[in-house]
């Protein structure tokens, strides 16, 4: 995940007033830039020694079912290369609030979560239903019922099949990634900047595509609202009290600036428009809540 190539309204109005953060603004800029043209020169490089790029693919194979199997092969890897939380307690928690969500979501998807030991302020559901939360964000947010918020918003990504085409392309030009797999350990250094790309860039092929179109994803704004409805009504049909939601992006906004942490930071609606909106849909979602077979409020305080 790039966490840095990003600019909202509210950090691009903060940095413009801040001199020494404008400088960082531009540092960070360039970086970005850098990492683009040496990514494009080695991948254009590598095109033109393989000779010609054969596709065995044709778009209309690339179906749901080939996306979530290179999506479940990438998520094995970023796992094995992942440092897993021992915590217990906290680790019980996350399982549990996952499976809650995955139930109320009525998905069948094979769901899978895991417990990433890791200071980022992120967590994510790929398509098929595999899921991770990063132990960084979990002071942050504070109460289980946050925690099934945050899990819900990236749930309703994977059950509403937001990114689907992006990914779908991506399988499909896969012997260009494959062809790069050659130096990949090389490339990654320079290229990559998240964990998850370094793991996923050392296996290639259809698998690392997958993964890394999911890792460098941006959704539109439509979706995102769409992932903030539809992830308020899992954590309500699952037990948890819809409020929480509200309180998820006030907290995340201190920690974070605005600017950084997982995907659903990262591309906005306002967080004054998404609590405004999270705060209108109660009136959907508080009955789903009074209906939930068991209620947990807002579930146990996580520090
Ligand atoms: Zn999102």
């Amino acid at each position: 995940m790039s966490k840095s190539c990003h600019v909202d309204e509210f950090v691009l109005g903060w940095e413009l007033t801040n001199p020494s953060s404008l400088l960082l603004l531009i540092e960070r800029k360039m970086k970005k830039l850098q990492r683009l043209i040496i990514g494009l020169m080695t991948g254009l490089m590598l095109i033109g020694c393989s000779g010609k790029v054969v596709r065995t693919l044709a778009p209309d194979t690339v179906d749901e079912k080939r996306i979530n199997l290179e999506a479940s092969r990438s998520y094995q890897q970023v796992i094995a290369e992942s440092k897993l939380s021992k915590d217990k307690r906290l680790v019980e928690m996350v399982k549990r609030v996952g499976m809650r969500i995955a139930k109320a979501s009525g998905e069948p998807f094979d769901w899978e979560i895991e417990l990433i030991e890791s200071p980022e302020l992120n967590a994510w559901c790929m398509p098929g239903g595999k899921m991770a939360v990063y132990t960084g964000i979990l002071p942050v947010l504070k109460t289980e019922g946050a925690l099934a918020a945050v899990i819900g918003h990236e749930v309703a990504h994977a059950t509403r099949r937001h990114g689907m085409n992006g990914y779908a392309q991506a399988i499909e030009n896969q012997l260009a990634t494959a062809a790069v797999a050659g130096i990949a350990v090389l490339a990654a250094e320079f290229y990559c900047e998240s964990q998850e790309c370094k793991a996923l860039a050392t296996i290639g092929g259809a698998a690392g595509a997958m993964g890394l179109a999911f890792f460098e994803r941006k959704f539109s704004r439509d979706d995102e609202t769409d992932a903030d409805r539809i992830g308020q009504i899992y954590m309500a049909k699952a037990g948890y009290a819809p409020a929480e939601a509200i309180e998820v992006w006030e907290r995340m906004a201190q920690a974070t600036g605005g600017d950084g942490g997982p995907e659903f930071m990262s591309t906005h609606p306002s967080n004054k428009n998404r609590k405004q909106r999270l705060s209108q849909w109660l009136s959907e979602t508080k009955p789903l809540y009074e209906k939930a077979p068991q209620k947990y409020g807002i579930g146990e305080t996580i520090f």
